[in-house]
């Protein structure tokens, strides 16, 4: 269910299966730099380096005028936080996550990153510094090294190294029969679950972005694999804004703040132990998950 980018997934496994990879990986990169449903404005300057504020003013949205999804919300995430969203499904939390991307516009109010409002900003400078990482990351056929430098094409090996040391994989590519080279089979195959939730984790770490998007896979991994994209996923942050589409709350629980999303807003907000100690809609959550989790409770 509402797997991020999954129209552009099928649309990345059209074209592996019908041109070289190399040529394919321009053209799913002009894809993804240019979302269907919004259009550049003419006078769009580049958006120069951010600290990585994001500020949501007043923001509704809702892919229907009959429905909206988030009305009048309000949010402002400091250069360097991680917020996680977690809540209901359907409440809008990976739609929040497309709009910071601005793969949707606010229907009413405006969204920032550091002042600037997002439409006023060419959607290529915004891509480098909003880096996504989707809930169903995709790898395409051509080789780890192109895998992982997609979003940085001419990323030096040095670089590339850089960004697998950093996910913990380097014994998973110095394992494979050429290396950065070897090259990955269609959709993947040869790849676990979690392998591609590291590789996926890598891929952002080497684009450098300063803020990341993440809707969080849904896949169950074992612990260890949990565990290893979890540390990932800490050395991705570090220093970097994040929002975070949490569906395990373990997830959330390391986040600096959490906001519940329900009834088209904010329902609560402030960190794991504030929440809990609230008794609201997150402690409840957090209880349900703990007993089927077989955690102890809080
Ligand atoms: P969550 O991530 O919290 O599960 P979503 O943001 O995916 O929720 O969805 C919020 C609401 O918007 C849901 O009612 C969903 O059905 C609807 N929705 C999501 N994507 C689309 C779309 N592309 N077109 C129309 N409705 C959508």
């Amino acid at each position: 269910i509402n797997s991020f980018f999954q129209p552009v997934q099928q649309l990345v496994q059209l074209y592996t299966q019908y041109q070289q990879a190399k040529a394919a990986v321009g053209k799913i990169r002009g894809l993804l730099s240019t979302p269907p449903s919004v259009r550049e404005s003419p006078t769009a300057v580049a958006l120069p380096p951010v600290a990585g504020e994001i500020v949501f003013d007043d923001v509704s949205f809702g892919y229907l005028p009959s429905r909206p999804v988030l009305s009048h919300l309000s949010l402002r995430i400091a250069p360097g936080e991680t917020v996680a969203c977690v809540g209901p499904t359907g409440a809008g939390k990976s739609t929040l996550a497309k709009l910071v991307t601005r793969f949707y516009d606010p229907v009413d109010g405006s969204i920032r990153i550091d002042g600037h409002d997002l439409r006023d900003v060419t959607l290529s400078s915004l891509r480098t510094q909003i880096g996504v990482v989707p809930q169903e990351p995709f790898l395409f056929a051509g080789t780890l090294r192109d895998n992982l430098a997609f979003a940085r094409p001419g990323a030096s090996d040095d670089e590339v190294w850089a960004a697998v040391d950093a996910v913990g994989l380097r014994e998973l590519v110095e394992r494979a029969p050429d290396g950065l080279d070897t090259v990955l089979h269609e959709r993947g195959q040869s790849v676990s679950s979690g392998e591609r939730q590291l590789l996926a984790l890598a891929r952002a770490f080497l684009a450098e972005p300063r803020v990341v998007v993440l809707d969080e896979a849904t896949s169950n991994l074992d612990l260890r694999s949990e565990l290893r994209v979890e540390a990932a996923l800490d050395a991705l942050l570090e220093g970097r804004t994040a929002i975070l589409v949490a569906h395990r709350l373990s997830t959330a629980m390391r986040a600096d703040r959490i906001i519940v999303v329900d009834d088209h807003g904010i329902a609560e907000t402030g960190s794991h132990d504030e929440l809990v100690r609230s008794g609201g809609r997150y402690a409840a959550m957090f209880d349900q998950w703990a007993a089927s989790a077989g955690r102890p409770p809080r």
